[in-house]
């Protein structure tokens, strides 16, 4: 336990992360690889709280970019993330990790609603937590979501687990030359405007100096050497 910098953490899980070598949905291949790597963690006494999101089967600005009513296509988002949170779920309870949902839209035939009070109890307790349906507000993505529940349950970190090794000065995937920050600002990120988390959820973090580790989920043991203090990734903190 005495070797994790950060004992309890809010990870955010990208809907994209749950759907493997697809292009929709859920992979239960990879449900079963991030339960067991969470597991792993959670078996060593962190405390875990896991904001999943819901792009691998809906997002509202694409329903709303085909002419839906904005506000009525992120509702759908938002029911996107409680089925993701159900499917890791039950990938948790498969390899015998205790794990509540906690919806910010009741529905209470699936799952727990959203009580703060309650989640801190669960994490305490040792349950990992997946918040799911988002914000509960329309017009938010669930990185706001993460950003709000990490300081909601005084989180000692928020990690972005992405397909990108960290933040870049530039994309990656389509420049050559492109350059990894090891740790960088909130500021920096909004000024240069960095694409790791939308700029509400930064700002969030920074009002609130939650610190934000930006890492590559299929990196080998790259959570765990995060929340270790080794420099995995981009750690996006404030420069005072
Ligand atoms: N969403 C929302 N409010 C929230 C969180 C999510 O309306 O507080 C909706 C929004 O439509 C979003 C969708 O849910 O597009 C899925 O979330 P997100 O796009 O953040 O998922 P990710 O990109 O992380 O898979």
């Amino acid at each position: 336990m005495s070797d994790y910098q950060y004992q309890r953490v809010l990870l955010k899980l990208s809907g994209e992360a749950l759907m493997g070598e697809g292009d929709y949905g859920i992979d239960p291949a990879v449900t079963d690889r991030l339960a067991r790597d969470i597991k792993a963690l959670h078996d060593e006494g962190l405390q875990i709280g896991i904001v999943v999101g819901g792009g691998n089967i809906f997002r509202g600005i694409a329903g709303a970019a085909g002419g839906m009513d904005r506000a009525q296509a992120d509702y759908i988002g938002m029911l996107a993330t409680v089925m993701n949170a159900l499917a890791l779920q039950d990938a948790f309870e498969r390899v015998e990790c205790s794990c509540r949902v906690m919806s910010a839209i009741q529905m209470n035939e699936v799952c727990e609603p959203y009580i703060r009070r309650r989640a801190m109890h669960h994490l305490e307790k040792g349950d990992i937590v997946i918040f799911a349906a988002g914000s509960g507000n329309p017009y938010f993505t669930t990185d706001t979501a993460a950003a709000l529940r990490a300081c909601e349950i005084d989180a000692d970190c928020l990690i972005k687990a992405t397909k990108v090794n960290g933040i870049y000065d530039k994309d990656p995937a389509k420049f050559d030359d492109a350059v990894r920050f090891d740790r960088i600002s909130y500021h920096e990120v909004l000024l240069r405007g960095l694409q790791v988390m939308d700029s509400t959820a930064t700002a969030l973090c920074q009002d609130n100096r939650m610190p934000i580790i930006v890492l590559n989920i299929e990196g080998e043991n790259h959570i765990k050497r995060a929340l270790m203090g080794e420099a995995i990734g981009t750690v996006v903190v404030q420069e005072d």
